[in-house]
Protein backbone atom coordinates (compact mmCIF):
# COMPACT_ATOMS: atom_id res chain seq x y z
CA UNK A 1 0.00 0.00 0.00
CA UNK A 2 1.80 2.88 -1.36
CA UNK A 3 -0.53 5.58 0.72
CA UNK A 4 1.56 4.78 3.59
CA UNK A 5 5.19 6.35 1.67
CA UNK A 6 6.11 9.15 -0.40
CA UNK A 7 5.64 8.87 -4.33
CA UNK A 8 6.76 11.72 -6.66
CA UNK A 9 3.50 13.62 -6.59
CA UNK A 10 3.83 13.67 -2.68
CA UNK A 11 7.08 15.03 -2.68
CA UNK A 12 6.02 17.80 -5.00
CA UNK A 13 3.31 19.03 -3.12
CA UNK A 14 4.92 19.25 -0.28
CA UNK A 15 8.23 20.59 -1.64
CA UNK A 16 4.96 23.23 -3.23
CA UNK A 17 3.08 23.67 0.14
CA UNK A 18 6.80 24.47 2.06
CA UNK A 19 8.15 26.70 -1.07
CA UNK A 20 11.53 23.81 -0.80
CA UNK A 21 14.15 24.96 -3.30
CA UNK A 22 16.24 21.82 -2.63
CA UNK A 23 19.81 22.83 -2.27
CA UNK A 24 22.78 21.30 -3.40
CA UNK A 25 24.90 22.89 -0.45
CA UNK A 26 23.02 20.27 1.97
CA UNK A 27 22.96 17.65 -0.61
CA UNK A 28 19.09 17.45 -0.58
CA UNK A 29 18.03 15.00 -3.37
CA UNK A 30 14.67 12.97 -1.62
CA UNK A 31 13.34 9.76 -2.97
CA UNK A 32 10.58 9.59 -4.49
CA UNK A 33 10.07 5.99 -5.31
CA UNK A 34 8.39 3.88 -2.90
CA UNK A 35 9.95 0.62 -4.05
CA UNK A 36 13.53 2.26 -3.41
CA UNK A 37 12.42 2.81 -0.23
CA UNK A 38 11.31 -0.73 0.64
CA UNK A 39 14.50 -2.34 -0.79
CA UNK A 40 16.54 -0.06 1.67
CA UNK A 41 14.60 -1.40 4.41
CA UNK A 42 14.54 -4.83 3.46
CA UNK A 43 18.17 -4.79 2.98
CA UNK A 44 18.93 -2.91 6.18
CA UNK A 45 17.17 -6.19 7.73
CA UNK A 46 14.66 -3.66 9.79
CA UNK A 47 12.85 -5.13 12.79
CA UNK A 48 9.67 -4.34 14.30
CA UNK A 49 10.86 -2.65 18.00
CA UNK A 50 14.17 -1.52 17.00
CA UNK A 51 15.61 1.69 17.67
CA UNK A 52 16.81 3.29 14.51
CA UNK A 53 19.19 6.64 14.07
CA UNK A 54 18.18 8.47 10.44
CA UNK A 55 20.57 11.20 9.56
CA UNK A 56 19.05 13.87 6.88
CA UNK A 57 15.31 12.25 6.97
CA UNK A 58 14.32 15.57 4.43
CA UNK A 59 10.54 15.65 3.46
CA UNK A 60 10.47 11.72 5.01
CA UNK A 61 10.80 9.54 2.20
CA UNK A 62 13.00 6.88 4.14
CA UNK A 63 11.51 7.74 7.67
CA UNK A 64 8.19 6.67 6.54
CA UNK A 65 9.33 3.41 5.20
CA UNK A 66 11.37 2.92 8.61
CA UNK A 67 8.35 3.28 10.66
CA UNK A 68 6.14 1.34 8.51
CA UNK A 69 8.56 -1.71 9.59
CA UNK A 70 7.89 -1.06 12.84
CA UNK A 71 11.06 0.98 13.92
CA UNK A 72 11.67 3.74 16.62
CA UNK A 73 13.63 6.52 14.63
CA UNK A 74 15.24 9.14 16.17
CA UNK A 75 16.06 11.24 12.50
CA UNK A 76 18.90 14.06 12.86
CA UNK A 77 17.75 17.11 10.29
CA UNK A 78 20.16 20.09 9.61
CA UNK A 79 16.73 21.97 7.63
CA UNK A 80 14.89 24.18 10.39
CA UNK A 81 12.01 24.01 7.58
CA UNK A 82 12.21 20.15 6.69
CA UNK A 83 12.28 19.32 9.93
CA UNK A 84 9.70 21.82 11.48
CA UNK A 85 7.15 19.39 8.70
CA UNK A 86 8.53 15.94 9.65
CA UNK A 87 6.26 15.25 12.74
CA UNK A 88 3.08 16.50 10.39
CA UNK A 89 3.98 14.09 7.46
CA UNK A 90 4.51 11.26 9.80
CA UNK A 91 1.29 11.90 11.47
CA UNK A 92 -0.28 12.16 8.08
CA UNK A 93 0.82 9.23 6.47
CA UNK A 94 1.20 6.81 9.39
CA UNK A 95 -0.51 8.47 12.70
CA UNK A 96 0.28 5.51 14.67
CA UNK A 97 3.51 5.54 14.33
CA UNK A 98 3.60 9.31 15.84
CA UNK A 99 4.74 8.15 19.07
CA UNK A 100 8.05 6.39 17.53
CA UNK A 101 9.30 9.17 15.78
CA UNK A 102 11.43 11.62 16.75
CA UNK A 103 13.36 14.58 15.35
CA UNK A 104 15.86 16.34 16.06
CA UNK A 105 17.05 20.10 14.24
CA UNK A 106 20.59 19.99 14.51
CA UNK A 107 23.62 19.54 12.42
CA UNK A 108 24.50 16.48 12.21
CA UNK A 109 28.29 16.27 12.59
CA UNK A 110 28.12 18.21 15.67
CA UNK A 111 25.42 16.09 17.40
CA UNK A 112 26.84 15.02 20.67
CA UNK A 113 24.06 12.73 21.92
CA UNK A 114 20.32 12.29 21.44
CA UNK A 115 17.47 13.06 23.21
CA UNK A 116 14.89 11.40 24.69
CA UNK A 117 14.52 7.34 26.29
CA UNK A 118 14.67 5.36 23.63
CA UNK A 119 17.86 4.21 24.17
CA UNK A 120 21.28 4.07 21.98
CA UNK A 121 19.84 3.02 18.46
CA UNK A 122 21.09 -0.43 16.80
CA UNK A 123 21.31 1.06 13.66
CA UNK A 124 21.85 3.64 11.38
CA UNK A 125 20.32 3.89 7.98
CA UNK A 126 20.11 7.00 6.16
CA UNK A 127 20.51 8.61 2.72
CA UNK A 128 23.35 10.69 2.90
CA UNK A 129 23.72 14.10 2.25
CA UNK A 130 26.59 13.75 -0.31
CA UNK A 131 28.49 16.26 0.55
CA UNK A 132 29.39 15.15 3.94
CA UNK A 133 28.84 11.30 3.86
CA UNK A 134 32.46 9.94 4.80
CA UNK A 135 32.65 12.37 7.53
CA UNK A 136 28.70 12.16 9.05
CA UNK A 137 28.95 8.11 8.82
CA UNK A 138 32.40 8.22 10.63
CA UNK A 139 31.26 10.49 13.24
CA UNK A 140 28.23 7.97 13.88
CA UNK A 141 30.11 5.33 14.23
CA UNK A 142 32.48 6.91 16.85
CA UNK A 143 29.34 8.87 18.46
CA UNK A 144 27.23 5.11 19.19
CA UNK A 145 29.53 2.49 19.85
CA UNK A 146 26.20 0.37 20.32
CA UNK A 147 25.51 0.27 16.82
CA UNK A 148 25.78 -3.03 15.39
CA UNK A 149 24.86 -2.24 11.86
CA UNK A 150 24.48 0.37 8.88
CA UNK A 151 22.62 0.22 5.92
CA UNK A 152 23.31 4.18 3.77
CA UNK A 153 22.94 5.23 0.08
CA UNK A 154 25.82 7.37 -0.65
CA UNK A 155 27.17 8.37 -4.41
CA UNK A 156 28.20 5.48 -6.35
CA UNK A 157 32.14 6.02 -6.39
CA UNK A 158 32.36 6.60 -2.32
CA UNK A 159 30.07 3.78 -1.98
CA UNK A 160 33.05 1.76 -3.83
CA UNK A 161 35.89 3.80 -1.72
CA UNK A 162 34.05 2.82 1.47
CA UNK A 163 34.10 -0.79 0.75
CA UNK A 164 37.59 -1.42 -1.63
CA UNK A 165 39.95 -3.35 -0.22
CA UNK A 166 43.99 -2.70 -0.04
CA UNK A 167 45.38 -3.26 -3.58
CA UNK A 168 42.86 -1.75 -5.63
CA UNK A 169 43.16 1.96 -6.71
CA UNK A 170 40.38 3.33 -4.90
CA UNK A 171 41.27 2.28 -1.27
CA UNK A 172 42.25 4.84 0.61
CA UNK A 173 41.37 6.58 4.05
CA UNK A 174 37.42 6.12 4.14
CA UNK A 175 38.25 2.49 3.29
CA UNK A 176 40.49 1.95 6.19
CA UNK A 177 38.84 3.73 8.90
CA UNK A 178 35.60 2.32 7.90
CA UNK A 179 37.24 -0.86 8.25
CA UNK A 180 38.10 -0.01 12.23
CA UNK A 181 34.63 -0.03 13.05
CA UNK A 182 32.74 -2.34 10.69
CA UNK A 183 32.89 -5.46 8.04
CA UNK A 184 31.98 -2.99 5.15
CA UNK A 185 30.55 -4.15 1.78
CA UNK A 186 29.06 -2.64 -1.04
CA UNK A 187 25.11 -4.38 -1.37
CA UNK A 188 23.47 -2.43 -4.14
CA UNK A 189 23.06 0.63 -6.95
CA UNK A 190 20.47 3.00 -7.41
CA UNK A 191 19.95 5.13 -10.39
CA UNK A 192 19.75 9.02 -10.35
CA UNK A 193 16.27 8.82 -11.00
CA UNK A 194 14.60 7.91 -8.11
CA UNK A 195 15.31 11.12 -6.17
CA UNK A 196 14.13 14.66 -7.18
CA UNK A 197 16.01 16.56 -8.05
CA UNK A 198 17.93 14.15 -9.89
CA UNK A 199 21.89 14.28 -8.74
CA UNK A 200 23.98 13.86 -11.57
CA UNK A 201 25.52 11.05 -10.31
CA UNK A 202 24.65 7.18 -9.64
CA UNK A 203 24.43 6.00 -5.92
CA UNK A 204 25.17 2.86 -4.16
CA UNK A 205 24.34 1.48 -1.25
CA UNK A 206 26.91 0.23 1.52
CA UNK A 207 26.36 -2.57 4.79
CA UNK A 208 28.85 -2.29 7.66
CA UNK A 209 28.53 -4.98 10.18
CA UNK A 210 29.76 -3.51 13.08
CA UNK A 211 32.70 -5.20 15.05
CA UNK A 212 31.32 -6.57 18.46
CA UNK A 213 35.20 -5.77 20.09
CA UNK A 214 37.89 -3.30 19.04
CA UNK A 215 40.75 -4.82 16.97
CA UNK A 216 43.36 -3.37 19.43
CA UNK A 217 44.75 -1.91 22.46
CA UNK A 218 46.10 0.53 20.44
CA UNK A 219 44.07 4.27 20.49
CA UNK A 220 41.93 5.33 17.92
CA UNK A 221 43.40 8.31 17.63
CA UNK A 222 47.34 6.79 17.31
CA UNK A 223 45.76 4.39 14.45
CA UNK A 224 43.80 7.11 12.37
CA UNK A 225 46.88 9.47 12.83
CA UNK A 226 48.98 6.62 10.88
CA UNK A 227 46.37 6.10 8.34
CA UNK A 228 46.41 9.64 7.70
CA UNK A 229 49.81 9.92 7.24
CA UNK A 230 50.46 6.61 5.12
CA UNK A 231 47.63 8.34 2.73
CA UNK A 232 48.75 11.84 2.68
CA UNK A 233 51.96 10.98 0.40
CA UNK A 234 50.27 7.70 -1.41
CA UNK A 235 53.59 7.43 -3.50
CA UNK A 236 55.75 7.03 -0.57
CA UNK A 237 56.82 3.90 0.82
CA UNK A 238 55.92 3.31 4.86
CA UNK A 239 59.17 4.42 5.68
CA UNK A 240 59.35 7.69 4.55
CA UNK A 241 55.39 7.99 4.88
CA UNK A 242 55.34 7.55 8.65
CA UNK A 243 58.23 9.26 9.60
CA UNK A 244 56.81 12.57 11.36
CA UNK A 245 53.94 10.37 12.96
CA UNK A 246 56.89 7.86 14.63
CA UNK A 247 59.41 10.60 15.48
CA UNK A 248 61.86 9.94 12.46
CA UNK A 249 62.13 7.54 9.45
CA UNK A 250 64.58 4.96 11.61
CA UNK A 251 61.54 4.92 14.24
CA UNK A 252 59.19 4.70 11.64
CA UNK A 253 61.58 1.74 10.40
CA UNK A 254 61.55 0.43 13.91
CA UNK A 255 57.62 0.35 14.17
CA UNK A 256 57.00 -1.22 10.88
CA UNK A 257 59.80 -4.23 11.35
CA UNK A 258 58.25 -4.75 14.85
CA UNK A 259 54.90 -4.97 13.28
CA UNK A 260 56.24 -7.21 10.55
CA UNK A 261 55.47 -5.20 7.66
CA UNK A 262 58.02 -4.15 4.81
CA UNK A 263 58.94 -1.25 5.10
CA UNK A 264 59.11 -0.84 1.28
CA UNK A 265 55.23 -1.47 1.14
CA UNK A 266 52.74 1.60 0.38
CA UNK A 267 49.43 2.71 2.94
CA UNK A 268 47.70 1.33 0.12
CA UNK A 269 48.99 -2.57 0.45
CA UNK A 270 47.96 -2.86 3.93
CA UNK A 271 44.67 -3.31 6.02
CA UNK A 272 43.47 -1.76 9.11
CA UNK A 273 44.81 -5.34 11.23
CA UNK A 274 48.24 -3.97 9.97
CA UNK A 275 48.02 0.05 10.92
CA UNK A 276 46.72 -0.85 14.16
CA UNK A 277 49.79 -3.58 14.86
CA UNK A 278 51.97 -0.82 13.71
CA UNK A 279 50.47 1.90 16.34
CA UNK A 280 50.83 -0.89 18.72
CA UNK A 281 54.56 -1.41 17.44
CA UNK A 282 55.34 2.39 18.38
CA UNK A 283 54.06 1.81 22.09
CA UNK A 284 57.18 -0.68 22.47
CA UNK A 285 59.61 0.97 20.33
CA UNK A 286 59.02 4.25 22.38
CA UNK A 287 59.40 2.40 25.79
N1 LIG B 1 16.22 11.05 3.59
C1 LIG B 1 15.63 11.89 2.58
C2 LIG B 1 15.26 11.07 1.38
O1 LIG B 1 15.72 9.92 1.30
O2 LIG B 1 14.50 11.55 0.55
C3 LIG B 1 16.54 13.05 2.19
C4 LIG B 1 17.93 12.68 1.77
S1 LIG B 1 18.91 14.02 1.14
C5 LIG B 1 20.06 13.12 0.16
C6 LIG B 1 19.94 14.54 2.49
C7 LIG B 1 19.25 15.26 3.64
O3 LIG B 1 20.26 15.57 4.64
C8 LIG B 1 18.59 16.58 3.32
O4 LIG B 1 17.31 16.59 3.90
C9 LIG B 1 19.48 17.65 3.97
O5 LIG B 1 18.77 18.80 4.39
C10 LIG B 1 20.04 16.88 5.14
N2 LIG B 1 21.34 17.36 5.64
C11 LIG B 1 22.36 17.93 4.93
N3 LIG B 1 23.41 18.20 5.73
C12 LIG B 1 23.06 17.80 6.98
C13 LIG B 1 23.72 17.83 8.26
N4 LIG B 1 24.96 18.33 8.40
N5 LIG B 1 23.06 17.33 9.33
C14 LIG B 1 21.80 16.82 9.21
N6 LIG B 1 21.13 16.79 8.04
C15 LIG B 1 21.75 17.25 6.94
Amino acid sequence: DDSRLLGAADIRRLAERLDIRPTKQLGQNFVIDPNTVRRIVRTARVQPGEHIVEIGPGLGSLTLGLLEAGATVTAVEIDPKLAGELAKTVHGYQPEADGRFRVVNQDALRLQELPGEAGPPVALVANLPYNISVPVLLHFLELFPQLERVLVMVQAEVADRLAAAPGSRIYGVPSVKAAWYADVKRVGAVGRHVFWPAPKVDSGLVSFTCRTAPITSASRLEVFAAIDAAFAQRRKTLRSALSSWAGSAQLAEDCLREAGIDHRLRGEAIDVHDFARIAEAKQRVAA
